[in-house]
C-alpha cells in the first residue's frame, strides 16, 4: 500500500515518495523560546512525533530538524529587562522545552539548529536574493521584494493583489522604508542601542524570523531540500509562504519542500485558548504538582488532574489525547477527554497484562503457529489507516476492535498460545506509535490509582472523625465517580472498583 499525505500546496492527497528511497528528510518549525510552551504548541509537536514513528514503522530512516528561534522582539525585550544576554535568557526555556518533550515521550530529533548559531547561512541566502534582485536594502534593513516573485501566494492560495489590501494599515512604523507594504524584512537594523547585533554586508542587525527557516533548511539539507515540511496552520501565511518565496527565489533550480503538512489548532473545552477565558494552559500546569494544584484551586481544572499526576498517568493520558485526533481536524482538549484517554489506556493495558500473564505462566511453545487472522487483520487495518494521511482515529478503532476480540477469546478460554503471543506482538507494534503501554508484568491486583484512592479514603475517615460530614460525602462522591465503592466495617474502610 502506498503512503498518502495531504499536501497543503496542492490541496490533494498525494502518494508520498521521498527523494531517497529509504530516508526521509523533515523540517518542522519549532518554538520561540521566551516562555514555556503552551498546550497548543504540543499539538504540533505530538503530531510530528506521530509522523516520525509512523515513517519508522514503515521502514524509513529519519533526518529531521526542528529549529529553535532564540532571537526575536520579545526575547530581546525580555532579556534586556531581566538584565541578561539573549543566551542567558533563553537557556532555561530551551532546557524546559526539551524537558517537556521528554515528559510526553516525544523522540529526540536529528538536528536542533538555533537561529543565533546559523547567522552565516542566513547571510549567504540573503546575499543570493540581493544578487538576483529579490531583495533590497533600505535604512539598514533588508527586505524581500515581493513583486519579484510571481508565484507568491502559492501555498496559502492568496492572490498577491489581495495581499496589498490585507497589509494596508498593518505595517509597523519602522517599516515605512519599504518599497511596497507587502515586502517583508529579511534583516533588521538594531531598533535599540542595547540589542545584540550581528555583522552583515548590509550593516549590523539581526535576522527576520522567516529567513531563519529557509537558511537552516539550506544549510542542513542543501540542494535536495526536505521531503516534508510541517507546522501549524497558523504558520501557513505568511511564515511558510515567505519561506517558499525566499528559498525558491534564492535557489530557483533546486527543490525546497516535497510536501507541506499543516496541523490544525487545539481548542480547550471547545474554545480558543486565551488568558482572558482562563483556559490557557502550559504543559507545565499539568506536569508539576504545585502548578496543577494552583489551577485546581483557581477553579480552572478539576481535581482529576491531581489524581492523574499522583497515579503517574498524566503523561500517558496527555500524549494519548493529543495524538488521538486526526492532525487536520481541530483537537478539542477537555478534562472529560483527558479522563477518557486515561481510561482508554487502562482498558488496553488491562488486556496486555492479561496476555502477558498467560504468556509467562505457560511455557513457550515450540514451533509457534501463525497469528489468528483477526490479529493479522487488525495490524493491516492499523497500518493502512495511518498510510492514508495518518488517519489515527481509524487506526485506533482497529486497536479497540482487536482488544474486544482478544478479550472475548480469552473469556471463552480459546485464544491459544499463538493468539496470546501474536496479540502481545500486535500491541507492541501499536506501542511503537502510541508509546503509552508497559510490557512489564504488573501485579495482578495492582490498581494504577491505588495510592491516590487510599489517600482519599484516609482523608474521608479523618473528615468523619472531625465531624466534617460535608467533606466526607464529597470524597465519597468523588470516589464513586471513579467507580470506587466504599464499605465501612467496624475497624476499617474497604474499597473496591466496580
Ligand atoms: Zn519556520
Amino acid at each position: 500500500m502506498a503512503i498518502r499525505f495531504f499536501n497543503s500546496l496542492t490541496e490533494t492527497k498525494e502518494v508520498f515518495e521521498p527523494a531517497e528511497p529509504d530516508r526521509v528528510r523533515i523540517y518542522s518549525c519549532g518554538p520561540t523560546v521566551y516562555n514555556y510552551n503552551h498546550l497548543g504548541n504540543f499539538r504540533a509537536y505530538v503530531f510530528v512525533d506521530l509522523l516520525r514513528r509512523f515513517l519508522r514503522l514503515r521502514g524509513f530512516g529519519l533526518d529531521h530538524s526542528v529549529n529553535i528561534t532564540d532571537v526575536e522582539d520579545k526575547i530581546i525585550e525580555n532579556a534586556h529587562r531581566a538584565g541578561l544576554s539573549i543566551e542567558e535568557f533563553t537557556a532555561p526555556y530551551i532546557e524546559a522545552f526539551l524537558e517537556d518533550l521528554r515528559y510526553l515521550k516525544l523522540e529526540e530529533v536529528e538536528h536542533r539548529p538555533r537561529a543565533t548559531r546559523s547567522i552565516p547561512a542566513m547571510i549567504e541566502l540573503m546575499g543570493r536574493l540581493h544578487q538576483n534582485g529579490h531583495a533590497y536594502q533600505s535604512q539598514g534593513n533588508v527586505y524581500f521584494r515581493l513583486a519579484s516573485d510571481p508565484g507568491y501566494g502559492r501555498l496559502s492560495h492568496i492572490e498577491p493583489a489581495a495581499l496589498r489590501q490585507a497589509a494596508d494599515g498593518r505595517f509597523e512604523a519602522d517599516e515605512y522604508s519599504k518599497e511596497d507594504v507587502r515586502d517583508f524584512a529579511l534583516w533588521k537594523a538594531p531598533a535599540t542601542d542595547y540589542e545584540q547585533r550581528w555583522e552583515s554586508p548590509w550593516g549590523p542587525g539581526r535576522p527576520g524570523w522567516h529567513l531563519e527557516c529557509s537558511a537552516m533548511i539550506r544549510q542542513i539539507y542543501g540542494a535536495a531540500g526536505v521531503d516534508i515540511h510541517t507546522g501549524g496552520v497558523d504558520l501557513m501565511f505568511p511564515h511558510h509562504e515567505n519561506e517558499i518565496a525566499q528559498s525558491c527565489c534564492a535557489y530557483p533550480d533546486d527543490r525546497f519542500v516535497g510536501v507541506w503538512l499543516h496541523n490544525e489548532h487545539l481548542l480547550v473545552e471547545g474554545k480558543k485558548m486565551s488568558k482572558s477565558l482562563g483556559n490557557y494552559f502550559m504543559l507545565r500546569d499539568f506536569m508539576e504538582p504545585e502548578r496543577a494544584r494552583a489551577i485546581v484551586d483557581q477553579g480552572r481544572a478539576p481535581a482529576l488532574i491531581l489524581d492523574l499526576l499522583a497515579s503517574d498517568r498524566m503523561a500517558g493520558a496527555l500524549r494519548y489525547l493529543l495524538i488521538g485526533t486526526h492532525y487536520r481536524q481541530k483537537l478539542n482538549f477537555t478534562f472529560d477527554g483527558l479522563q477518557g484517554a486515561a481510561n482508554a489506556i487502562e482498558r488496553l493495558q488491562g488486556t496486555i497484562d492479561r496476555l502477558l500473564r498467560i504468556a509467562t505462566e505457560t511455557a513457550p511453545l515450540e514451533g509457534q503457529g501463525p497469528a489468528p487472522s483477526f490479529v493479522k487483520g487488525a495490524i493491516e487495518e492499523f497500518t493502512a489507516a495511518l498510510d492514508d494521511d495518518l488517519n489515527i482515529s481509524k487506526a485506533l478503532a482497529a486497536v479497540f476492535e482487536l482488544n474486544r476480540t482478544l478479550n472475548q477469546a480469552l473469556d471463552r478460554n480459546d485464544l491459544g498460545a499463538d493468539g496470546v503471543h501474536s496479540g502481545i506482538e500486535a500491541f507492541r507494534m501499536v506501542n511503537q506509535i502510541l508509546d503509552v503501554f508497559s510490557f512489564e508484568l504488573r501485579e495482578v491486583n495492582s490498581d494504577p490509582e491505588h495510592d491516590a484512592i487510599d489517600a482519599l479514603v484516609t482523608e474521608r475517615n479523618q473528615a468523619r472523625a472531625n465531624r466534617d460530614f460535608a467533606r466526607a460525602d464529597e470524597i465519597r462522591n468523588l470516589l464513586r465517580q471513579k467507580g470506587v465503592t466504599l464499605e465501612d466495617t467496624a475497624t476499617e474502610t474497604l474499597w473496591r472498583r466496580d
